[in-house]
């Protein structure tokens, strides 16, 4: 212990750019979205939980009415099981020579979108829960329609054998974010004629899910026994229909403040020159840590909560903010996206500006700032 606390002599200093989830926000979130299902609540935490750390928004969800926890890949199962959560977790997207042996003494549910890999998994060991993973529209992960029939088939051959336990059937709607378009009805037909041909084959998967977010909040049909939230549960609705509370804010400090004439260039390629006399602000962060070039010329952040506008072109390592006549100290704390209640620009904003969604922000933040 001793050795411990000299090696280590007190908390980390975060000086640098630094990014704070706010897990009350993460719980109101979680509440409303148990409130709008009568099924029960899966809590998406893959990619580290939309990038707000997979363990804290796992834990807090699960605490306000979140029962299920589901990831992409077995890799980001495991450290759910390694902290302690003992919930039941799904993983519903693995190569076929993922650690499926793993999976099932860790009591990981794995999807099952083919034959190979129900192959694999009963090769791996006995007693897999397995979630068979139709296809319902998307062209991309679970069986296609023409393959569903045969695997329904041969999963109930391994459940008879008591190789793996049949509990879910699971799909996924590709235009749920839009809830007038008829793709959504599609969907929610083909699943339906999924559980009816696993029935058929004397499957009895007491679970069945197929809506996300944006169907969660919008398409009550979609419901079944259980919704998948992950993009909700961080504070972004892709439908647009719901107030959600965001739960990511993203700082840094100002390393740098100048005077400079009007016609001075800024940064890489002399993208912005200032078109007055003006004070520009340094900041320590820039694409690798997240933050989109193509919002160049759009972006702004937040400093003694007035918004500046970032300029010149995003580099690797820093921007370049032109704070007019405002006075700003070197070490001061910019705010560079955050819930919006002192006015500072959204995530929801940086999306638009770089025109992409809110999620890809989320999940950009990159690992040299500080959590
Ligand atoms: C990411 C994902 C979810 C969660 O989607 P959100 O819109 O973020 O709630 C649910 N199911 C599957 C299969 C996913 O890949």
């Amino acid at each position: 212990m001793n050795a411990l606390m000299a090696v280590h002599p007190g908390p980390v200093r975060r000086r640098g750019p630094s990014l704070t989830v706010d897990l009350d926000a993460v719980a109101a979130n979680t509440k409303l979205f148990a409130a709008r299902t009568e099924g029960a609540l899966m809590a998406v935490v893959k990619a580290d939980g939309f990038g707000h750390g997979a363990v804290g928004v796992a834990r807090t969800a699960l605490s306000n009415g979140a029962s299920w926890l589901g990831v992409t890949s077995i890799d980001e199962a495991l450290p759910l099981r390694d902290a302690g959560l003992r919930a039941p977790v799904l993983s519903w997207l693995n190569p076929l020579d993922a650690d499926f042996a793993t999976a099932i003494g860790s009591r990981v549910d794995l999807a099952v979108p083919s034959r190979e890999h129900l192959d694999a998994i009963c090769r791996a060991g006995i007693g897999a829960r397995i979630h068979l993973q139709l296809d319902t529209g998307m062209a991309r992960d679970g069986a296609a329609p023409s393959a569903w029939a045969a695997l329904c088939r041969a999963a109930r051959h391994a459940e008879r054998l008591g190789s793996v336990s049949v509990v879910g059937v699971m799909g996924h709607l590709g235009c749920a974010d839009e809830p007038a378009d008829p793709d959504n009805a599609a969907g929610r037909t083909r699943f339906a004629w999924g559980i009816e041909v696993a029935r058929a084959s004397g499957l009895r998967p007491p679970l069945r899910h197929l809506a996300a977010t944006a169907a969660t909040l919008t398409d009550p049909l979609s419901h079944h026994t259980m919704s998948r939230v992950g993009a909700g549960l961080v504070g972004i609705d892709p439908s647009h229909t719901t107030v959600l509370s965001p739960a990511m804010t993203l700082t840094a400090p100002v390393v740098g403040v100048r005077r400079v004439r009007a016609g001075t260039p800024v940064g890489y390629g002399h993208a912005w020159s200032a078109p007055r006399a003006t004070n520009l602000a340094l900041l320590p962060l820039g694409y690798a840590d997240g933050l989109p070039r193509a919002s160049y010329g759009r972006a702004e952040v937040s400093l003694r909560g007035v918004r500046h506008q970032v300029v010149g072109r995003i580099s690797m390592d820093q921007v370049v903010v032109d704070v007019g006549e405002a006075t700003v100290a070197v070490g001061e704390t910019a705010t560079v996206f955050g819930p919006g209640h002192a006015g500072e620009p959204t995530v929801a904003e940086w999306a638009s500006w770089a025109d992409t969604i809110e999620h890809e922000i989320v999940t950009g933040i990159g690992s040299r700032v500080a959590r």
